[in-house]
Order: structure tokens, then sequence, then C-alpha cells
């Protein structure tokens, strides 16, 4: 389209998978980890040998593959990125298209994976360490640094952003102010239906939609949509999200000598965990909830499985996300899932699990 190179796509859906490091609170030792990566040099691409033989200071950036210690089957991605891959690692990846949002793109980011698998680290990170900043913060600062260096060339652009969760099916606002830090919608009589309009844009009533016009403005944005999120209680993690995050930026952009219009959207969704059942020990409240993000996560698996498969239904109307995400979804619009995955022993099922769902969606 304009200033940016189009991004050569296998289809427009690509599946990274990102391993974390074991962590402390794990109870497991690095060596203890159920990962593997594979050894033969044509599984490789570009000359990467196994990493548990230590062989520190390989080119590890073209790894397309990964195993579980156990299983023979090798479960492939568009990119790998191990325990050692460090954000700005991640964000090179992704930075190009984080600009084709810029040139007109509607672009999706989804990281899946169960609970402590590391998709808020990769979404968020922790904003108040540079190096840790995930790729929401990281996007940002290249959408605004961008839009600001094309000024010279006429360009001028509006950004809003929007920031919601779905939780059981239902959406909250999370930038709502008029009930003073609660995000039960319920009492203030809303409804936040979702709507298509005639050019296929999604619109959610009653949602706050703000204009920003710098990154100090959408991170305090970020930072009061994090303080409203609902967070529960289960056994695996107290912080645990049970819902949806969905953060929206819009982008129009015109060129004052040219009079090119673009209108890109950039989509930045932190999932809900993706564990089953019985892990969670779930029952009344917190069932129904699962129950819920397991409808939703398998919806969006459907969606994206039949986009990619190119097939002529594709279902989004069974869940609120895919509903919602619809116009950025298919087309020539861009989507990237990441499958965040846990090197600890005790959660080699939920591993195997959301691998098997990425080889679905891959
Ligand atoms: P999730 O959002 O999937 O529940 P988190 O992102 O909260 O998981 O990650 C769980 C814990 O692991 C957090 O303490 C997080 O900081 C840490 N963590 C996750 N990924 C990494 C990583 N790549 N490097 C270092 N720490 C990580
Ligand atoms: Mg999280």
């Amino acid at each position: 389209k304009l200033h940016n190179t189009i991004l050569e796509l296998k289809g427009n859906i690509r599946v990274f998978c990102r391993v974390r490091p074991m962590l402390p609170d794990d109870g497991a030792s690095a060596e203890a980890s159920v990962i593997c990566y594979p050894t033969s040099m044509e599984s490789l691409g570009r000359g990467i040998d196994l990493l548990q033989n230590g062989n520190l200071g390989i080119d590890k950036s073209g790894l397309t593959a990964v195993q579980l210690h156990w299983q023979k089957h090798q479960f492939t991605f568009d990119k790998v990125f191990t325990h050692e891959s460090s954000q700005q690692n991640v964000f090179v990846e992704i930075s190009q298209l984080v600009q084709s949002a810029l040139d007109g793109y509607k672009v999706c980011i989804f990281a899946y994976g169960q609970t402590g698998s590391g998709k808020t680290f990769t979404m968020m990170g922790r904003p108040e360490t540079p190096e840790q900043k995930g790729l929401i913060p990281r996007s940002l600062e290249q959408i605004f640094q961008c839009s600001q260096s094309l000024v010279s060339q006429g360009w001028k652009y509006k950004m809003q952003a929007s920031m919601l969760e779905i939780y059981n099916e239902t959406i909250r606002d999370l930038l709502s102010t008029n009930r003073a830090g609660s995000v039960d919608n319920s009492t203030a009589g809303r409804q936040y239906t979702i709507k298509h309009d005639v050019n296929g844009n999604t619109h959610v009533s009653d949602l706050t939609v703000v204009d920003v016009c710098s990154l100090k403005e959408v991170s305090s944005l970020l930072h009061q949509a994090a303080q409203s999120r609902s967070v529960g209680k289960t056994q695996m993690n107290e912080q645990s999200s049970r819902s949806h995050f969905v953060f929206t930026l819009r982008i129009y952009g015109v060129n004052e000598s040219t009079e090119q219009q673009v209108h890109g959207i950039l989509n930045l969704i932190d999932l809900a965990g993706s564990e089953r059942l019985s892990k969670s020990g779930s029952t009344g409240d917190r069932l129904k909830e699962t129950q819920a993000i397991n409808k939703s996560l398998s919806s969006l698996s459907d969606v994206i499985f039949s986009l990619a498969k190119k097939e002529d239904h594709v279902p989004f109307r069974n869940s609120k996300l895919t509903y919602l995400l619809q116009p950025c979804l298919g087309g020539d619009s861009k989507t990237l899932m990441f499958v965040n995955i846990s090197p600890d022993p005790s959660s080699m099922g939920e591993s195997l699990c959301s691998l098997r769902f990425a080889a679905r969606v891959n």
C-alpha cells in the first residue's frame, strides 16, 4: 500500500510460539524443562543446534519447531522464541506487522496459553523496566514515533483507543470513568452490544473511545485499564485473568498533499487462560466462567482455522470475541497468534494442549 514493505505472509495468519524460562515458583530446575528443540539441520532453518546442549552463541533466530521431551512429534511454527529470547528479540519480529496498521491494514495480535505461561508478559511485559516492556508499549512507541516522522511527508494522523474485556461472554468497558473504578457495567444499565455497520466495521454501543495524541496519553489509559481489569483467584494463579483483554487502536491517516487516506486498526489481545477445567478446581461461578472461556477460545480457533483453510463459511458469530473482531480477521487483514508455553513439568499436559491447538491453527 504505502510507505512500507508489504509483508510476505503465508495467507495472512501466522503463529509464533514462545517458551518462557523456568521460574523459581515452578519448583523445578531449568534442566527439568519439558521443552526441547529439534536437532536435525533441515528442521532448523538457519543452522541452530540443540539448546539443551548448552551451545550458547549459536544463532537461534531461525528456530521454527519445538518438541515435548517425551514426544517424537514435532510442532512447527512460523517462529519459535526460546526461554532466552528477550522482549526486544520478539518485538523485532512483529514490528513490521505493527507498522502495517499505520499503512491502513487491520491487524490482530493474540496471546494464547494457560495461565502463567507468559501471555501478559509478552503483551504488556513489565512496563516499569525498559528491557522488559512487552509488545503493547513497544508497538505504541513505534506507532507514535513513526506517525510523527511522517508529518514531513504530509501525513496527519488521528488515533483513537478503546480497551475492553470480555468476561463470561459479556463486554466490560475498561475506560469508563463514571463508575468510580467499578467494572460492573450491569449496574450502569449498559448493554455494550456489538453492531456491524454497512462498511463492515464494528461498533460497540456505549464503549468509551478516547482520542489519543501521544504515547503518554495512551500509556495512562493502559494503566487505567489495568486497574479496572477483573481478576479472579484460582488454585493456579491468584492474579489469573479470567477474561479476554482487547486493546484497540484506530488509526486514521490523511495525506494533505496527495489526499490519500488510510484507516488502520491495531488490536492487541491478551486472551484468558486456556487451562482445562480440572486443573483450576472449578465449581459454581468459576465453572461457568471456565466454560465461557473454553467456548470463546474454541470459537476463536474455529474462526482462524476456517480462515486459514479459506473455507466459505467462517463461524464469527459463535462468540463475542470473534464477532467483535470479525472485520479485523480474514480478508486482507493480518493475524498473529502467540502460543505461550511453560517449560514446567507440572504444566506438560496443558503445554501439549496449547501446542496441538496451535498446530491446528497453523
Ligand atoms: P499469563 O499472563 O499467561 O498468566 P504471565 O505473563 O503473568 O502469564 O507470566 C507468569 C510469570 O512468568 C510472571 O511472573 C511473568 O513475569 C513471568 N514470565 C513470563 N514470561 C517470561 C519471560 N519470557 N521472561 C521472564 N519472565 C517471564
Ligand atoms: Mg495474564
